[in-house]
């Protein structure tokens, strides 16, 4: 049997290690697209890395406010921006979900705490309850800063199992002060599911024969993998709940790769194996910002973003070769760029390529940009082998410089160094 392990309302849960007169108490943790290291005078950022898995190097100081963190939401002319990433079970009685923009929410509930994100401390915690679970369990996966999947096949007995991960999720509390839930079931799919179902802080366990009977009435959108779209197309078909979908065998199945598989996961058939080590494939940055036009103001974005970035890809210590650059207009205009470069990684490099990239994604010059992002991947690490040796020994100087750089910032901010073109 597999089990599922989601913590509760992580990032409410992590400030509540911190402060504990939280408890009980409506919080909210407020995100918000951070465009303040656009800013000229920056020092010590926060900086918020996309496909944030446990795996994001963090390297910022959180806000060290005690109480209320609001004022780091407002913009300088004192309106409040920003979503909410997480609420307690408390704020979710009010009718606060997650996404809800910040004002919306402290509308349906004036007495709501917002606390600022932590990134570092997520991943403290993220990391303490991973290497504790490895120790409880023989084979653990970690599928996101805060869900973690692991095979008991042959190690616990079937019958002993609801006790067993009962006692786990006792047992992470007492060690990280984690409220966990815990699912489990004969595949990974079907355990994620039953962990929605077991929150808060609870268990749920479904046995191969009463997979039927669990899913019979639960809405399809409630299955991971069931996104918009394929709800609409199973609306179409009057597919509402998971029982009806496992009835239409056919039907779903002739729609594709996508929708078979989908068909197999809920009905329980296929299963996917618990993989212990967890390799990242891409890194990003993007921000959000008000319309801007001036295309100097433009490009010294892109350097800030492509130094952000750089910072964190020596930190993983990866080579990408896949280099993408993406922007945003008004009016729902996009634009991008790829390029595939199998070079030694330097921040001089990057940054070059990054404009390069901007200058030809930049296809809606009359318009006004609203974001930008850029993302990295196909990792290579093994840099002598596989990269091309044309002006290696100079590459491998400014990878060194890249590198000392690095130290450098990790000591005393990524605000240390910049490149002229972004003074
Ligand atoms: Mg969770």
């Amino acid at each position: 049997m597999k089990i599922h392990i989601d913590i509760d309302c992580f990032f409410v849960s992590a400030a509540r290690i911190i402060e504990p007169t939280l408890e009980g108490k409506p919080v909210a943790i407020g995100g918000r697209s951070d465009t303040k290291i656009f800013n000229k005078e920056a020092k010590n950022q926060t900086v918020n890395f996309e496909n944030s898995g446990s795996f994001v190097p963090t390297f910022y100081k959180a806000y060290e406010k005690s109480d209320d963190d609001l004022d780091a939401f407002k913009d300088d002319d004192g309106r409040i921006r920003g979503i909410l990433t997480t609420s307690s079970y408390e704020a979710r009685a009010f009718g606060i979900k997650t996404a809800m923009n910040i004002k919306d929410a402290l509308g349906l509930c004036p007495e709501l705490i917002i606390k600022a994100a932590n990134m570092s401390l997520y991943q403290k915690l993220s990391h303490q309850l991973h290497e504790f679970l490895q120790t409880k369990i023989p084979l653990v996966e970690q599928a996101s800063i805060d869900e973690f999947y692991g095979d008991l096949t042959g190690w616990i007995d079937d019958k002993d199992l609801y006790e067993f991960i009962d006692n786990l999720k006792e047992e992470i509390f007492q060690e990280t002060k984690l409220p966990v839930s815990i699912g489990s079931a004969k595949t990974r799919y079907i355990a994620k599911l039953a962990t929605t179902h077991a929150k808060p802080f609870g268990c749920k366990l479904i046995l191969p024969h009463e997979i039927d009977k669990f899913i019979n009435h639960m809405k399809v959108g409630e299955f991971a993998g069931i996104g918009k779209s394929m709800k609409a197309k199973l609306k179409s078909v009057h597919i509402h709940t998971l029982g009806e979908l496992k009835q239409r065998r056919g039907t779903v199945e002739s729609w594709g790769p996508y929708a078979k598989e989908l068909y197999k996961r809920v009905s329980g058939l296929t299963d996917a194996p618990i993989q212990t080590t967890h390799k990242r494939k891409s890194i990003g940055i993007s921000r959000t910002f008000n319309p801007l036009y001036d295309r100097e103001e433009l490009k010294r974005r892109v350097h800030v973003l492509a130094r952000h970035l750089s910072f964190a890809i020596i930190k993983l210590d990866v080579i990408p070769t896949v280099f993408h650059l993406s922007i945003s207009y008004e009016m729902n205009q996009k634009s991008h760029k790829n390029i595939s470069l199998s070079e030694i990684f330097t921040e001089k490099k990057f940054d070059s390529l990054c404009l390069s990239l901007f200058n030809e994604a930049d296809t809606q010059k009359r318009l006004h940009a609203i974001r930008l992002s850029i993302n990295c991947s196909s990792f290579t690490r093994d840099s002598k082998k596989e990269l091309s040796l044309i002006g290696f020994e100079d590459e491998q100087k400014m990878h060194t410089l890249s590198k000392s750089m690095y130290e450098l910032r990790e000591k005393y901010g990524i605000d240390t160094f910049k490149y002229g073109s972004e003074m």
